[in-house]
């Protein structure tokens, strides 16, 4: 059993000795067991998993790379994965994204490698293969069949073509080598081209490449032996597993344990874990994912095969990661995201700080929606991540009084920064506690995560010695004697006006998750941007809802609302029938501008969003003109057709705009005066931006 305290929470002062030196970690004893490969040693369980960043595709980002993964192995990380390369043009994820294939494309890899050695960390180059995921008209894979979320068709291999792609990962890895990788990660997972190889779904042919399991992974197999062949007994050699594709016609159960047993046979070192494919219908990393979901099932392989198991997805604070390792599920944990949020995450644990840890809460917002929109990554809770070399916080040389109004997202992180840097910080909400609007989004079910936001901001107050003054409204005398005043007051909801909307059922969202008003059964939400939608997840769950602690979802009953089964055997790609609980409410989600609701939610969760509400029958309706609210019920003309909805409350989601009462007393005060977050600009404004805009005008101060 774990010894490990929950998230959140540091031990006390007396029992937090430094566990540097030698013997078993008194919190985390699984977590910071050294590894041993054979050759050589990880000094801990965490693994750094491949993600892209954005930084990969030109070879001027290279020293900003190099930045980022430095800071992750002084972090203390035990073995970091790049984000993909392609070892051929044909095996690119977009049109001159990154690639390793010609001796001079290994010299800029030299930097990274360098940087992370320097930090005495380790770091793999991931290899990875696109096949018909590649959004480029040249891709190929093992049959002419095109992915549904890509528009281009792929050219199915000849048998040449396929010896060819081996010897280009092999290529690739020897390459790496050179370039100073401790080794390579081969990416057989996620519905990339050595996926499609795998199962039935993507792989007809009728040559020694197809037809039977063995024929269908000796494609794979094949690219690691070859590879342990070219580069050695001392290279490490990742592979990472598709164990559960979500898919149909993915791969059986006894299929997953007879490519493990091959792939090990060939010679791979480590079998990470992948988890579905880009194009499941089941969401595998957002934040509504509870924590550790599919951890099961690297729990299931680990005793068909000897060589260690890395287990991934939703893993992101240090007693997760113990529990799992303590239970046997796995030898070590993968984690990505939340080496993003927190580069220190790593030493942090270590130093039993783990309440100081900076924790990814799984939105995605700036890191996978970013790179989906061709832009760098970063982290909407640590706007420093891929910015290494140009956003850092150093000391002042000229402290000064710095007044903060607010204590959102916006003035929490400018406050925080600001502190950090050595200013005099004075920190205002006439709430009667920190975090604003995260207070209303952390009680949205799905977004739990956002409690751990809350926590650390929490904790940096304290450790920077901010004069934290809660339950104060900041008028322009209490802001008198600073020298920098820093407005980041909000939003205010947005009014709607129809007839009948001073009725007494008509209410804001706010009187909603505030819980001023507890809706009846049958209720309309007039807006459905992020917020309309999440008050809509709101009302078709059933509480219990707290101020102080998050009800992390049961993962058991999370799987089998999205019909994913972790035991499965002869069934193909582990999915079920979905058995969504019954919603607590009927709710109409309404908007005006015409089209499918929705569309403008984030890249990669919304179509999450969607599904979830979809499954609650929340009936969402576009090009809605709103009639007006009388006591048969709330009239609505659709496409020219009336209706009457039987609601008992109207909801009010229809935008926000700045609340900023203080500018215009303060304009004449000759002081700076700066204006961020929602007080700013509150159309389209988010957390990101709101923490992003803080904390570089603190970084500025
Ligand atoms: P706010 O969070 O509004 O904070 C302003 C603070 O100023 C408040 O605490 C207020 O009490 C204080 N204040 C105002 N006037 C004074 C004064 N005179 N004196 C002292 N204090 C004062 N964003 C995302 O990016 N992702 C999400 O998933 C997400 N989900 C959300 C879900 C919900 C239900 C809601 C409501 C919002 C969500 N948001 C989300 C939006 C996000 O919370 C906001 O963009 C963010 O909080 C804006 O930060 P801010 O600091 O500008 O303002
Ligand atoms: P929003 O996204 O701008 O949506 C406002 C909604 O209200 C729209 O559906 C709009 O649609 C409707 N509306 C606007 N003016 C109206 C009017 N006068 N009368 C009736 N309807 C009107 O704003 P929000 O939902 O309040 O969210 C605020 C911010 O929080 C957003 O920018 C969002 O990024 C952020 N947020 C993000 C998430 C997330 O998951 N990433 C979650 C919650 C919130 P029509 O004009 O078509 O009617
Ligand atoms: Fe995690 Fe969100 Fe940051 Fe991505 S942007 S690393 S999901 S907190």
């Amino acid at each position: 059993m774990s010894t490990a305290v929950p998230s959140g929470s540091n031990p006390p002062a007396s029992a937090a000795s430094d566990a540097l030196s030698g013997g078993p970690h008194p919190l985390y004893p699984h977590l910071f067991a050294p590894l041993d490969l054979g050759f050589c040693t990880l000094p801990n369980r965490v693994l750094m998993g491949s993600m892209h960043t954005g930084l990969e595709d030109k070879a001027a980002d290279f020293p900003k790379l190099a930045a980022y993964f430095a800071e992750r192995a002084a972090g203390g990380v035990g073995l970091i994965v790049t984000g993909g390369f392609a070892p051929n043009i044909v095996g690119w994820l977009k049109p001159f994204g990154g690639k390793l294939s010609w001796p001079w494309e290994a010299g800029k890899h030299k930097q990274v490698t360098r940087a992370v050695h320097e930090h005495g960390g380790r770091i793999c180059m991931q290899i990875l293969h696109a096949g018909r995921y590649g959004y480029h008209p040249l891709q190929v894979a093992p049959s002419k069949l095109k992915a549904p979320i890509n528009p281009f068709t792929p050219r199915a291999l000849s048998a040449g073509g396929v010896e060819r792609q081996i010897k280009a990962f092999v290529n690739s890895a020897r390459l790496a080598r050179e370039a100073g990788y401790d080794g390579v990660e081969v990416m057989g997972s996620e519905g990339y081209l050595l996926n499609q190889f795998t199962v039935p779904r993507t792989n007809k042919r009728k040559d020694g490449w197809g037809g039977e399991a063995p024929q269908r992974f000796r494609f794979n197999v094949e690219i690691v032996r070859r590879i342990r062949e070219a580069c050695g007994p001392d290279f490490i050699i990742v592979y990472r597993l598709s164990m559960i594709d979500l898919v149909d016609e993915g791969s059986t159960w006894s299929e997953v344990i007879a490519q493990a047993r091959a792939i090990e046979a060939a010679g791979a070192t480590l079998i990470n874990t992948g988890i579905g494919w880009h194009e499941a219908r089941v969401p595998t990393i957002a934040t509504s994912v509870p924590r550790g979901a599919f951890t099961g099932i690297t729990a299931r392989l680990k005793p068909e095969v000897r060589i260690p198991l890395v287990t991934t997805n939703r893993i992101n604070m240090p007693d997760v990661a113990e529990r799992i390792l303590a239970f046997g599920e796995a030898d070590m944990v993968s984690m990505a995201r939340p080496l993003l949020a927190d580069a220190d995450w790593v030493n942090k644990a270590r130093r039993q700080r783990a309440a100081d840890i900076n924790t990814c809460i799984g939105c995605n917002q700036a890191c996978l929606d970013h790179v989906f929109a061709n832009k760098h990554a970063s982290c909407l809770v640590n706007p420093r991540a891929c910015a290494e070399t140009e956003l850092n916080y150093l000391p002042t040389k000229a402290p000064k009084r710095v007044a903060v109004v607010g204590a959102g997202p916006a003035g929490l992180a400018c406050a925080t920064v600001a502190a950090e840097r050595g200013h005099r910080v004075t920190l205002f909400d006439s709430a009667e506690r920190i975090g604003g609007q995260f207070n209303l989004a952390k009680r949205i079910p799905g977004k739990e995560e956002f409690y751990e936001t809350l926590r650390y901001f929490a904790g940096r107050i304290e450790q920077t010695g901010i004069d934290l003054r809660l339950n104060t409204t900041a008028d322009a005398a209490a802001l008198a004697d600073f020298d920098e005043i820093v407005l980041a007051s909000g939003i205010k909801p947005r009014q709607v006006a129809f007839p009948g909307s001073d009725h007494a059922k008509v209410c804001s969202y706010l009187d909603v998750l505030q819980g001023r008003v507890v809706p009846g059964k049958r209720v309309a939400i007039i807006g459905a941007g992020g917020i309309g939608f999440d008050v809509a997840e709101f009302l078709v769950h059933d509480g219990p809802h707290s101020d102080e602690q998050p009800h992390h979802p049961d993962p058991a009953r999370w799987r089998a609302e999205w019909g994913v089964d972790l035991d499965y055997g002869d069934n193909r790609g582990g999915l079920s029938e979905p058995r969504p609980e019954p919603p607590a409410r009927q709710v109409w989600l309404l908007q005006r501008s015409p089209g499918k609701p929705g569309a403008k939610l984030g890249k990669t969760t919304g179509w999450i969003h969607r599904a979830t509400l979809k499954a609650k029958q929340v009936r969402m309706i576009g090009g809605v003109e709103y009639l007006g609210l009388d006591e048969e019920g709330f009239r609505i003309r659709v496409e020219g057709n009336e209706q009457v909805l039987p609601v008992d409350q109207v909801v009010i989601c229809a935008g926000q705009e700045p609340y900023k009462p203080l500018a215009a007393a303060l304009a004449d005060s000759g002081k700076p005066v700066h204006v961020i977050g929602g007080a700013d600009v509150a159309a389209e404004l988010d957390a990101k931006r709101a923490i992003a805009q803080g904390s570089r005008l603190a970084a500025s101060l």
